[in-house]
């Protein structure tokens, strides 16, 4: 018996990185019992396994499924309740983001950051394109980036197609499984080939599809970076968003308003219009940003019965 990481899963086959160079196609011992039982696949992308190989034929059977660390998931489809479950043990997500170019929203990225707290995963934002920006581009850079490295977020900024030198990206990613987001032309492609050409990303064409709601059975990815860690390629990106927050539970992953909210008056205040609310009188007092707490409102707000 060895151990190994799933690198990639086809509903019936799941690639194994072992020991040995190259990965193994292996099946699942009968039925593995899970925790997640809701969940329509017992086995994703990133989780640690158990696994032996058949000598005859090369093929490899997978014992048992280790503990997960963290795990993303997405509703099978809209109207089910079964999960399924899209990678697993994340150590990070790099959200790539644009002032311009395309413009990314203050809603945008606080909607994601949310989501990878309630996952339990550290987020890093990564400014690109800096080579691009007018002075007013700059100071709106400079202001962006201070509303996120107030709340503890680290920040970083480069130009993936200029910048002689990534090595301060890689060294970020080295040794580490991290999930790479971001709008469609923000140069999440660019940034990949820079650190490993020939790395093929599934993530953008599919992610637009996803805006539409419909999920398809495209699978996540966990891609090797040859300086040490890997990348998780998850086509269906977009559909993981805050589907499985509960309204009311919504401000908990903001985590400068979490922190604050103990000083509200009712201890079920929702931040929205109840008397004596710490996280409006926040706002006033500029411990919290405003575009933080209107990102949270506009989120509360649409967040009815059909996301749930
Ligand atoms: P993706 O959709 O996130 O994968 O974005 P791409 O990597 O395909 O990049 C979209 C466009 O932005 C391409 O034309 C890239 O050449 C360009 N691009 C990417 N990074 C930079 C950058 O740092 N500076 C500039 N000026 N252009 C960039
Ligand atoms: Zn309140």
């Amino acid at each position: 018996m060895q151990e190994g990481v799933v690198l990639k899963s086809t509903g019936s086959w799941y690639i194994v990185q072992g020991d040995e160079k190259d990965p193994i196609a292996c099946r699942i011992r009968g039925r593995i019992r899970l925790d997640e039982s809701k969940s329509t696949n017992p086995v994703a992308v990133g989780d640690k396994v158990l696994f032996e190989v058949d000598p005859q034929t090369g093929e490899g059977v997978i014992n048992k499924i280790c503990d997960r660390k963290n795990y993303i998931i997405r509703r099978s489809t809209n109207l089910s309740r079964q999960t399924q479950i899209l990678a697993a043990n994340i150590d990070q997500a790099v959200l790539l983001v644009t002032i311009n170019f395309p413009v990314t929203t203050y809603v945008f990225v606080d909607r994601f950051l949310a989501t990878c707290e309630a996952y339990n995963i550290p987020v890093i934002l990564l400014f690109n394109k800096t080579d691009r920006y007018n002075i007013k581009q700059q100071k709106h850079l400079a202001e962006f980036r201070n509303i996120y490295e107030q709340i503890g977020y680290t920040t970083m900024e480069i130009s993936a197609k200029t910048q002689d030198s990534l090595d301060d990206v890689e060294n970020l990613l080295k040794n580490r499984t991290t999930l790479i987001a971001g709008h469609s032309g923000v140069g999440k492609s660019t940034l990949i080939n820079r650190l490993e050409p020939g790395l093929d990303l599934k993530t953008n064409p599919i992610s637009e599809i996803h805006q539409t709601g419909r999920h398809t059975t495209t699978f996540a990815e966990m891609h090797p970076f040859s300086f040490g860690g890997y990348l998780i390629d998850t086509p269906g990106i977009r559909g993981f968003g805050l589907a499985m927050i509960e309204k009311e539970e919504l401000y908990h992953f903001f985590t400068e308003i979490f922190k604050i909210s103990s000083e509200c008056q009712f201890h079920n205040c929702m931040h929205i219009n109840e008397p004596h609310c710490a996280v409006k009188k926040g706002v006033e007092d500029g411990l919290i940003s405003p575009s933080r707490y209107n990102s949270y409102v506009s989120i509360y707000l649409n967040k009815d019965e059909k996301y749930r």
